[in-house]
């Protein structure tokens, strides 16, 4: 049985995926940052996500800038269920 809330408690797929933009921008919570980090190491397949994301911010100049815009945002839920999808 697991019922501590910590900076331990697993991270979903989906919360992290809705808060790499976040993570990029370094504008997360501490307590949110470890949890992201900890599951990124133990998550390939998010590993991979936010590298794309890191592109694709990149390429937009959104690191510096602007938050992502919606569009970008939509495309990267897509891709993230699209890599679901496939496994
Ligand atoms: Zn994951």
């Amino acid at each position: 049985m697991r019922h501590r809330r910590s900076v331990n408690d697993e991270m979903s797929c989906k919360e992290l995926v809705e808060l790499v933009t976040r993570y990029l921008e370094q504008t997360l919570r501490p307590t949110d940052r470890v949890r992201f980090e900890v599951h990124v190491q133990d998550c390939s397949g998010c590993a991979e996500i936010i590298e794309q994301m890191r592109g694709t911010l990149t390429a937009a100049g959104g690191l510096t800038k602007e938050p992502l815009d919606a569009d970008a945002r939509a495309r990267l839920i897509g891709a993230f269920r699209e890599w679901r999808n496939g496994r």
